[in-house]
């Protein structure tokens, strides 16, 4: 009798014990489960969020990311401003004082053109015309600069930073780059040395920006004002001066 309560008891023990050896393994699997699902979720979320800034850098266009997510609505504007131009020419970067008439530091949006302007005072140098345009700063009521200045001599003098809008092309200043030309005579013709930098500058521009020769305008083609004279008054030489630039833009 005594024997059989004992292992009855005994084996009563072991049954408790067995099931509650299984609830507890059936708690950690359900707890381990859990957890799985858990880091699958994580990770799920995160390759989520890995693609979503993919996808908004490959829509930036191939210049230099932005470095935080804060600008991805200006996602258009960081492709342009940030728009790499690299050049072999030597730029004088003589920045005009930010001013209403002259640098009103309005950031320049899409760059999609670039547009050629003759200085219309024979024989001035780039230096006489960026110190020009940064006199209008004391309010003679004109608004007037432009980005880029080239010389007699080829010399580059650069006013604006391309960030920024320059006082130029009026419609199309809020798209486009600005380059003035200086001219030994009054009928506008370049010398060779500003014609050359013209030609290299211009094509560097359009690298920089992904343009095409067909985005190279005249200051006429936007408002039908004489300028750049001798690109307007002789269209062969407009256009050959096009296809230096297409040329120089394939090396
Ligand atoms: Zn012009």
């Amino acid at each position: 009798m005594e024997e059989q309560t004992s292992f009855r008891e005994r084996s009563r023990a072991e049954r408790a014990r067995r099931i509650s050896l299984q609830k507890k393994r059936r708690r950690e699997a359900r707890r381990r489960g859990l957890l799985i699902l858990i880091a699958l979720l994580m990770v799920w979320g995160i390759s989520r969020i890995g693609k979503g800034e993919n996808g908004r850098r490959a829509g930036a266009s191939s210049t230099s990311a932005a470095s935080s997510t804060e600008s991805v609505s200006t996602t258009d504007v960081e492709s342009s401003t940030n728009a790499v131009f690299e050049t072999d020419l030597s730029i004088d970067e003589q920045f005009l004082t930010p001013n209403p008439y002259s640098r009103p530091g309005t950031k320049l949006e899409n760059v999609d053109r670039i547009v050629v302007h003759y200085v219309g005072n024979p024989g001035t140098s780039a230096q006489a015309n960026r110190d020009y345009f940064e006199r209008l700063k004391n309010g003679e009521g004109r608004y007037a600069s432009s980005h880029f200045v080239i010389g007699l001599e080829g010399e580059i003098i650069q006013c604006i930073p391309l960030t920024e809008i320059s006082y130029a092309s009026n419609d199309m200043n809020s798209r486009s780059i600005s380059i003035e030309c200086c001219h030994p005579e009054e009928d506008g013709k370049f010398s060779p040395e500003t014609y050359d930098a013209l030609v290299h500058l211009t094509a560097d521009l359009c690298r920089a920006y992904n343009l095409g020769k067909d985005q190279v305008i005249r200051h006429y083609d936007v408002t039908g004002k004489i300028c750049p004279k001798y690109f307007v008054e002789h269209e062969d030489a407009w256009e050959t001066f096009l296809g230096d630039v297409e040329r120089k833009l394939g090396k």
